[in-house]
């Protein structure tokens, strides 16, 4: 049986980056797809690329953890600085979320008019600001000892933002703000589902302020998709595509991995597992501590398509509806466009990806015949509303269309949630840390603390590097 010190379970970007980050020791990863990346990753189907998720690229700057965990691995990526992170349009509202504070707040005062506007934006952007510049954030919660570190990064934070950390942030526009419209509340709240997967009303002030600020940082276009991120920094790494991993056992100083292809021992192991599906993998003990973590419901709903045209499109536009959409737990969704000049995404037209919300329990309920038609009904709803803003788009132009609900994120990554845990001051008590309670066993991943998107997870994968690098 081969034995290593180090098994990876998953590919995405928590997994990637603790396997690139540990290439040098003794270590394998196993994926159980053929892409590597998890949400993060770009597949072909129909002889085209498309991005299976995650389109963004954020958190590559100075004094980013991003750029410092890249720095170390000796890898620059190909990117593309987008001069506008997206485009949010709204009845016939437009606001370019552009880096340039003036310049932003000048579109907003314009399109939602409010004397406090720029109070308001400026602490947002203020709290973000602040919080990136925490070094040496920790959490963790095994040992009375990892309690008093993790207390030691609250308090910090504490020190930093008072009372605003737990203040909500719907409290937090009311006092500022006033009474708002429904279409600014809707703005806020479409701008907070894609990145905190929650609305204002669900939050604290500081998930809002980290949320809204996403576009003040340098935004990026990943070149060849955004998996191909992950496979560069893969290169040097053990990887075992398309081997499943079925069941781990527990023996006194290692465990035993079974995958779909053999069997494998290692000392320790890093579950890229989401913390629901990670009981799946245990039995006893190890499955009991997984059971606990209370399952979130909330999934994506993803719609590809590739377009043929040769019209410049930025990279990424919203669109706020006045409705919902069906079987949706939103009225916005987020369209990202290939870049014409990479031959990869775009050789046979522009590469599209459209994401929205949804819940894993509305798909998982309907029988094939049904699923069929409420997953046609609401990619026919998006593409609708796509060709009535883009009218500049034909119909026939769409030489594909296809789409994903959670079971199809299931089949292929293993997840039926997907966008991981917003934190708020209640989760931020039940969300788990990288280290469990069983030697050698640790999670990375967005249903882990920092949370999701690139910046959460390779916080949550920096936090667990500094416990591996006292173990290995
Ligand atoms: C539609 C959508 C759009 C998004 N947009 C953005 C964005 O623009 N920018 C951004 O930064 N973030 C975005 N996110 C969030 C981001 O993609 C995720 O938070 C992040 O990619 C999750 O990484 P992870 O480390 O949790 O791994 P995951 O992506 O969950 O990957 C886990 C990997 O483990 C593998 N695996 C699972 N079980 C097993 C097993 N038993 N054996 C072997 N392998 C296994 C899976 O196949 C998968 O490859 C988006 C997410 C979604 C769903």
């Amino acid at each position: 049986m081969q034995k290593y010190d180090l098994a990876i379970i998953g590919s995405g970007i928590g997994g990637a980056l603790i396997a690139a980050l540990n290439k040098d020791k003794n270590h394998i990863l196993f994926e159980k797809d053929s892409n590597l990346g998890g949400c993060a990753s770009t597949f072909k189907r129909f002889g085209n690329y498309y991005n299976a998720g995650a389109t963004t690229f954020v958190g590559y700057e100075e004094n980013h953890i991003i750029k410092d965990m890249f720095n170390k691995l000796n890898y620059v990526p190909d990117i593309f600085e987008s001069k506008v992170a997206i485009r949010t349009i709204q009845n016939k509202k437009v606001v370019d979320r552009v880096r340039n504070f003036e310049e932003f707040l000048l579109q907003i005062q314009e399109n939602y008019p409010n004397e406090n506007n720029r109070i308001f934006w400026k602490k947002i952007k203020d709290i973000d600001e602040k919080f990136w510049q925490i070094k040496d954030i920790h959490f963790a919660k095994y040992s009375l000892k990892s309690y008093i570190k993790s207390l030691a990064t609250f308090k910090d934070m504490i020190k930093v933002f008072k009372m605003d950390l737990f203040k909500s942030a719907s409290s937090f526009i009311k006092e500022i703000l006033g009474d708002i419209t429904q279409e600014y509340q809707s703005f806020i709240d479409a701008q907070l589902l894609i990145t905190v997967q929650s609305k204002s009303k669900d939050v604290s002030l500081l998930s809002m302020a980290l949320g809204l600020s996403y576009p003040f940082h340098k935004v990026f276009y990943v070149n060849n998709g955004m998996g191909s991120i992950i496979e560069e920094i893969l290169k040097e790494v053990n990887v075992h595509k398309n081997e499943e991993i079925i069941k781990i056992k527990k023996s006194k100083d290692y465990y035993v991995i079974n995958s779909s292809k053999g069997e494998y021992q290692a000392k320790n192991i890093v579950l890229n597992t989401t913390v629901y599906d990670s009981k799946n993998l245990f039995d006893k003990k190890i499955k009991n501590y997984y059971e606990k973590f209370e399952f979130s419901d909330q999934s994506a709903f993803t719609t590809y398509l590739t377009i043929d045209s040769k019209k410049e499109f930025l990279e990424h536009y919203q669109i706020i509806l006045k409705i919902d959409i069906p079987n949706c737990i939103s009225n916005s969704f987020f369209i990202s466009f290939s870049k014409l000049s990479d031959e990869k995404m775009s050789q046979n037209g522009y590469s599209v990806t459209i994401s929205t919300h949804t819940k894993v329990s509305t798909w998982k309920v309907l029988s094939t015949e049904d699923y069929k038609k409420q997953k046609e009904l609401t990619q026919n709803f998006i593409l609708e509303h796509f060709l009535d803003y883009f009218d500049n788009i034909s119909s026939e132009q769409i030489t594909k269309i296809f789409s994903a609900t959670s079971l199809t994120f299931q089949r292929f990554i293993g997840r039926e949630n997907c966008g991981g845990r917003a934190i708020n001051v209640k989760s931020a008590l039940q969300i788990p840390s990288c280290r469990t309670p069983f030697k050698g066993l640790y999670n990375v991943g967005d249903t882990v603390f920092a949370g999701q998107g690139w910046p959460g997870v390779a916080l949550g994968a920096s936090i667990l590097n500094k416990e591996l690098n006292e173990k290995l």
